[in-house]
């Protein structure tokens, strides 16, 4: 990424590239900042949102955070509020990342910043810049150690998988979708990998046909019960899940239990993303395979460095100018690494560096 970076400096702008005002915030050294965040329903959001609020607090900014309840009118109200509240640059976690662009306007009138943090704004102009993780790669991770485990590259199979997405109104979704399916298709293609329900979206574009609204854990249980009570009867058992998330897993890890499924003996692989402190547990005790770590913190730093940026007039480094279309305009992005964390790697990834502690998952 560093090296890319590098290779991409020319491509960085100090103003947004399609000129669209935003003028004011430049260079003035104002720190007004409003960081809108999705929900406090899931560990990460918090996380996020309070880590930013206290670094740029720290560094003398006036913040306001809020967190909207999976709420699209509320977060939109919430983005107005921080608007007449004197903004300059808005970090915005979008719930439905098609429904900002007409509050962004009235930002852009009030020439703030926008960055789009974690999950792509579409069809607006006035998107600044862009901070999140790989999200193509998160589900090649996903993909690639189903791949490995199951050793379907040398062959063995047929195995029964049941595939789920993320939240249709969500950007990242059909990204986590598109890099595990890119490497499972084939598979389900050539009979290697079977999905008894039929729920096996024919290309990436027809992901949202098994999206899970809201990322709720109680919809993805809900779909796991219809699946193996429908699906599953006469002993067949499930071999493989892939989950784009913890949250989906979180469900889908208690409808397997539910239907008898046993750690150590019939239970599938099943995947996961954000190591939530529940889901580090369960990779503890064998009931999910893996999660992709994200590490946040890494993605705080990253908007805090981008703002003072911003504030300072300074050119604002990003290392991905090709890749996030939305609609209107490609958003210069800075794109983070994620990283596969299994039982093995709990200590040394997550509680070493301190994403964790061990109290949090029973160690
Ligand atoms: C984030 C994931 C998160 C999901 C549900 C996605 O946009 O990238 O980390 O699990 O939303 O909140």
């Amino acid at each position: 990424i560093a090296a890319l970076a590098v290779g991409l400096g020319a491509c960085s702008s100090t103003r947004p590239a399609d000129g669209g005002g935003a003028a004011a915030s430049g260079g003035t050294g104002e720190c007004n900042v409003g960081i809108a965040m999705p929900t406090r329903s899931l560990e990460r959001w918090i996380n996020d949102g309070e880590q930013l609020q206290k670094k740029l607090t720290d560094a003398g900014c006036t913040v306001d955070l809020q967190y909207a309840d999976n709420k699209t009118d509320q977060q939109i109200s919430q983005i107005q509020n921080q608007i007449s509240g004197g903004a300059k640059i808005l970090v915005i976690a979008a719930i439905d990342g098609s429904t900002l662009g007409p509050v962004l306007e009235e930002a852009k009138s009030q020439n703030a910043t926008v960055i789009a943090y974690d999950r792509l704004i579409n069809g607006s102009e006035n998107v600044d810049y862009y901070a999140t993780f790989d999200n193509y790669k998160v589900g090649t991770l996903q993909g690639q150690f189903i791949e490995d485990q199951l050793g379907l590259k040398d062959g063995k199979g047929p195995f029964n998988l049941e595939p789920f997405a993320g939240s249709p109104d969500d950007n990242n979704a059909k990204f986590f979708f598109a890099g595990a399916w890119d490497v499972l298709k084939p598979y389900v293609d050539s009979g290697k990998l079977v999905v008894p329900s039929g729920k096996s979206p024919a290309n990436d574009d027809a992901w949202a046909s098994i999206g899970i609204q809201g990322w709720a854990s109680d919809k993805a249980q809900a779909e796991m019960d219809n699946r193996l009570s429908s699906f599953y009867g006469d002993g067949k058992k499930v071999n493989v899940v892939l989950s784009p998330n913890d949250s989906l897993a979180i469900g889908i890890e208690a409808s397997l239990k539910s239907a008898g499924y046993t750690a150590g003996a019939d239970y599938p692989i099943i995947t996961g993303q954000d190591a939530d402190k529940a889901n580090v547990k369960a990779i503890l005790d064998g009931t999910q395979s893996m999660t992709v770590w994200k590490d946040t913190r890494a993605l705080g730093d990253r908007v805090f460095t981008m703002i003072q940026e911003i504030k300072d007039g300074k050119t604002v480094e990003v290392n991905d100018t090709k890749t996030y279309d939305n609609g209107k305009k490609v958003v210069p992005s800075y794109l983070l690494t994620p990283e596969v964390v299994v039982k093995d790697d709990v200590q040394s990834k997550l509680i070493d560096s301190g994403f964790l502690k061990a109290s949090d998952v029973g160690l």
